[in-house]
């Protein structure tokens, strides 16, 4: 069969053994998981997940994938050949009886929205993903570090990721760009109403780096600074200032200084 590879959808398969090994170490998959695999390419990954789980369940895209996924035959694999990211996750997760581990090699432009769909999930126990090296030193990046945003912030709130190895472009094909790295967060703090409060909170206060929190908040709320500034606060920092901690106490305040009808309107 030839493929031809297709950079709309982010194709770069991995092409080391060793390297997909790896990622189930990472992962840390035993006979008792149940696993999701978001991209499953010609199903490399999928083939060594499903050695490791009592089940794996894999999303491809791209259905001139279809005859090489189907053909492993593996016994313990749920296909489905559609987007990810459209698919709602309550519909996702009906295949799930309890919880389970998200494991992919992502493209790349998918990256962030979905993460921040999966944090949403109560049934996901962890994350183990490939991505961009900038991507991932984001992710991990503490508050007072130039590369700390909202990324960090909304991850960090769930756990403390870890960057478990760096892997370079080499081992894809074909090779992308940039090199990448396999990032780990356990799931520690169940997802609930607050934290979707949180999570758009903490991006308007990002919205401008350079903007004070007071500034941003203003402009994010639609409120004039005079009522914002009430709130017991220091709010002349930036956002970049602010420990996922004290984004939670913000979060808190707002809510109860200035009413429970206080919406964050934006969805960026
Ligand atoms: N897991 C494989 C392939 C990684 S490449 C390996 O490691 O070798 C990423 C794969 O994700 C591609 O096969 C691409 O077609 C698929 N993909 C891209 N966007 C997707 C989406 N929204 N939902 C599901 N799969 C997607």
């Amino acid at each position: 069969m030839k493929f031809n590879f297709k950079k709309k959808f982010g194709q770069n398969f991995i092409s080391d053994k060793n390297l997909l090994k790896s990622i189930c170490d990472d992962a840390e998959i035993c006979s008792e998981d149940e696993v999701l695999e978001i991209g499953a390419g010609m199903g490399a990954l999928t083939k060594e997940i499903s050695v490791h789980a009592k089940k794996v369940v894999a999303y491809e895209i791209d259905e001139e994938l279809k005859p090489y996924l189907q053909l492993m035959e593996l016994k313990n694999l749920i296909l489905h050949f559609e987007d990810a990211l459209k698919k709602p996750l309550s519909d996702i997760e009906k295949d799930f009886e309890n919880g389970y581990k998200l494991v992919a090699n992502l493209p790349y432009y998918i990256t962030s929205p979905l993460i921040f769909k999966f944090l949403q999930s109560t049934k996901i126990q962890s994350i183990t993903i490939m991505v961009q090296k900038e991507v991932g030193e984001r992710i991990v990046a503490k508050c007072g570090n130039k590369n700390y945003g909202s990324l960090s912030v909304c991850c960090q709130y769930f756990g403390q990721p870890k960057i478990m190895r760096k892997v370079p472009k080499t081992v894809f094909n074909p090779q992308p760009d940039v090199d990448s790295c396999i990032v780990r967060l356990d799931i520690e703090n169940k997802f609930d109403e607050s934290v979707d409060k949180l999570f758009k909170l903490v991006r308007i206060c990002f919205k401008s780096r350079r903007k004070t929190v007071l500034n941003n908040l203003a402009e994010g709320l639609n409120l004039n600074k005079t009522t914002i500034a009430k709130l017991p606060f220091d709010l002349n920092q930036r956002a970049e200032q602010l420990s996922v901690q004290q984004f939670i106490v913000l979060e808190k305040l707002l809510h109860n200084y200035l009413g429970q009808d206080v919406k964050v309107p934006i969805e960026q």
